[in-house]
């Protein structure tokens, strides 16, 4: 039986659910602490093997966040450096693939999911993301395709693994933007929401980390009457999921 999410429970005015999540946590950069110390319920992610990976997974798990692992995967451009250690490239045997993601999930402890730190080749490599999900799989972890390229294989892979998986709707920011534009992100990711039910947002800590803080902080002011509730994004993915033509996210009831 489908039932679109919206009206899953129907007769109760359930609030939309937003999920935020914050993406390369690990190394002590700018916006770690402020969001660690700040009380909008993020999910953490975490880039594994960084000088603070497992040190800031513990702490955000006992602060009550929900911490998932940021996995760096090779993408189609950019530099070697900005994917930090042992990242997943396409070069790897499948085992050497499984190793590392079971050594990052060593490393992120208490992470309920997985997400991608860039990857724009890597998503489209059905060899490499099925090593991904096996292990993922194996570790009962949900996958958030981060959205980094429009021939990623994740949803289809996932489906098929009956893995649990979510799509990233909006970026709140990038290496340029401002406070200001973080805010206007932040409205346009709530009116997502309200249309749909749900809808996940990802932003990031490091050079402009203080800007993205900021500009959420700015807007939770702003957005504080409307009938949206931010939550894990685990909250949001249902145990199987698929998207229908007209947008709506589609629970698979079993
Ligand atoms: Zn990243």
């Amino acid at each position: 039986m489908i039932i679109p999410a919206v009206f899953a429970e129907e007769g109760t005015e359930e609030k939309a659910k937003v999920a935020i999540i914050i993406d390369d946590f690990g190394g002590n950069i700018d916006g770690v602490y402020r969001f660690l110390k700040a009380e909008i319920p993020i999910t953490v992610a975490v880039m594994p093997f960084l000088d603070e990976s497992t040190e800031q997974s513990v702490a955000a798990d006992e602060l009550g966040f929900e911490v998932i692992i940021h996995l760096p995967l090779e993408p189609i451009k950019g530099k070697a450096s900005w994917l930090g250690p042992m990242p997943i490239t396409s070069d790897l045997s499948t085992e050497e693939v499984k190793s590392r993601v079971r050594k990052a999930i060593k490393d992120v402890p208490h992470a309920k999911g997985i997400n991608n730190h860039m990857g724009s080749k890597i998503v489209g490599n059905e060899r490499i993301m099925r090593a991904i999900l096996e292990v993922a799989s194996e570790h009962n972890l949900y996958i958030i395709d981060s959205g980094t390229s429009a021939d990623s294989v994740i949803p289809e892979l996932a489906l098929e693994m009956k893995l649990r998986y979510g799509v990233r709707d909006t970026f709140l920011d990038d290496t340029r933007s401002s406070r200001n534009h973080v805010y206007k992100q932040m409205l346009k990711l709530y009116d997502q929401a309200e249309r749909r039910g749900e809808a996940i947002g990802i932003g990031h800590v490091g050079i402009k980390g203080t800007d993205t803080f900021n500009g959420i902080s700015d807007a939770l002011k702003y957005l504080e009457d409307r009938q949206v509730e931010i939550v894990p994004v685990s909250d949001i993915i249902p145990t199987a999921i698929d998207v229908d033509p007209s947008g709506f996210w589609q629970h698979i009831v079993e």
